[in-house]
């Protein structure tokens, strides 16, 4: 039998970050930030001394190093207060930390990780160009080896944190002739000469407008052969490994939205009178709740369930297969229940649904996302589909 029971350190770590939430990244905070197209660096100050910054860094490198359901947990309550700030600390997280942590040398880990760990250095993961996203392998930056360096030309599109951060995670082919075997991974410091930001999508996407994305370019950029992460050839391997840590954080934070939404609805239906009763009192409202409630439910414990099956590759009791599945199981459901949720926030809501008066609106703009990045819904059912069948798609 599966025993979901939190430990004492879960239920800490949860009620930590509900009240760090509470306290600094209110609804007004968050609609004030979004008017102001504003990007809250104080927070991100505050996240680094509360340790949010560093939760998923290891231990020796400064990091809290907690379990996966632990920061589960942390990403969910982070994102029902803002989904802006959960994508960026996922970003430096679990994708940029992550890759360091399983596949940089042991010296590389000891230059990058303390500095990330204590949130006095921002990290960002760049695979996406304008030309490839879900066909990520079709990328056409290139990384030419030049004595002691690599020469990196071409461009990243959508990239989160892109703008501000000290350090990027940078796929290029180094072999453009090898298909998804020629990519390689490197790390570029901002500053670095021919590595520009040459475009900000900040604020004009549709939703995570508090989320700095930006479109990078690299033209004969120098990189240094010790910024080289893991051998020649390894990056697509290396790459789709750390997005099973990535997804997991999108499939909280899709829960965590959807709670908040849920939240944000059960307090308004009691408020709310229509033909002389509060609103929550009519069945098809009532309906609506039901399902807001199951499904959130539904999606918190696939996620826990991928969790808790990470902790479990890592110690070599579940095949990566079987980790991969639960992953994209977990980021499917969550980020289509999650839109939905929000989606039925706004119905309950009615008129005042439609304005920036009240966050539903931005909780629905910040779902949609959850199905497009980290590979859209259509990619996580191709995943579980040729997982399950054995066959590849047409
Ligand atoms: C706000 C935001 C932040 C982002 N942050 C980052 C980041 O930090 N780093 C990064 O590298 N990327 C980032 N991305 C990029 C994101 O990962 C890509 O947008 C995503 O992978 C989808 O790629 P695409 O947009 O090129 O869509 P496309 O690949 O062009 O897909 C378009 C549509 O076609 C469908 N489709 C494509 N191929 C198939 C297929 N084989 N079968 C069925 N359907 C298919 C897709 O599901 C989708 O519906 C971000 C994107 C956004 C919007």
């Amino acid at each position: 039998m599966v025993d979901f029971t939190l430990t004492d350190e879960q239920r800490m770590v949860r009620d930590m970050t509900r009240d760090f939430v509470n306290q600094h990244i209110t609804p007004a905070d968050v609609r004030r930030w979004e008017r102001d197209g504003h990007h809250p660096d104080d927070i991100y100050a505050k996240m680094a001394g509360q340790g949010i910054l560093g939760s998923s860094f290891p231990q020796e490198y400064g990091g809290a190093g907690l379990d996966a359901i632990a920061y589960a947990l942390l990403t969910e309550e982070l994102a029902k207060g803002c989904s802006s700030l959960r994508t960026s600390i996922s970003v430096h997280g679990s994708l940029c930390g992550t890759t360091l942590k399983y596949h940089a040398s042991e010296e590389q880990k000891a230059r990058w990780l303390p500095d990330m760990a204590a949130g006095k250095k921002l990290g960002a993961w760049a695979l996406t160009e304008p030309g490839s996203g879900s066909d990520a392998a079709g990328m056409t930056t290139t990384a030419r080896r030049d004595g002691e360096a690599y020469v990196l030309n071409g461009q990243k599109a959508w990239i989160s944190n892109g703008g501000i951060a000290d350090h990027v995670i940078v796929y290029a082919k180094t072999d453009p002739d090898a298909g998804h075997k020629g990519i390689s991974c490197f790390l570029v410091d901002k500053g670095t000469s021919g590595f520009e930001v040459v475009a900000e999508e900040t604020n004009n996407k549709l939703g995570l407008r508090s989320s700095p994305t930006a479109t990078l370019a690299f033209e004969d950029c120098r990189v240094p052969v010790e910024n080289r992460i893991g051998e020649e050839g390894t990056g697509w391997k290396n790459a789709m490994f750390v997005l099973n840590h990535g997804r997991l954080s999108v499939a909280a934070g899709g829960v965590g939205i959807a709670q908040a939404a849920y939240e944000a609805s059960i307090d308004y239906v009691q408020q709310r009178e229509a033909f002389g009763k509060p609103i929550g009192s009519y069945q098809l409202v009532q309906a609506m709740l039901a399902e807001m409630d199951v499904n959130i439910q539904a999606a918190r414990l696939l996620v826990w369930e991928a969790a808790r099956k990470r902790e479990a590759y890592d110690a070599g009791d579940c095949s990566y297969k079987e980790w991969m599945l639960a992953v994209s199981r977990a980021k499917l459901f969550a980020a289509e229940m999650s839109l939905k949720v929000c989606e039925d926030a706004i119905q309950v809501h009615g008129a005042n649904g439609y304005t920036d008066e009240f966050p539903v609106e931005r909780y629905w703009r910040d779902a949609k996302v959850l199905g497009i990045y980290e590979g859209t819904n259509q990619i996580q059912r191709l995943i579980i589909a040729r997982a399950v069948t054995g066959l590849k798609d047409a």
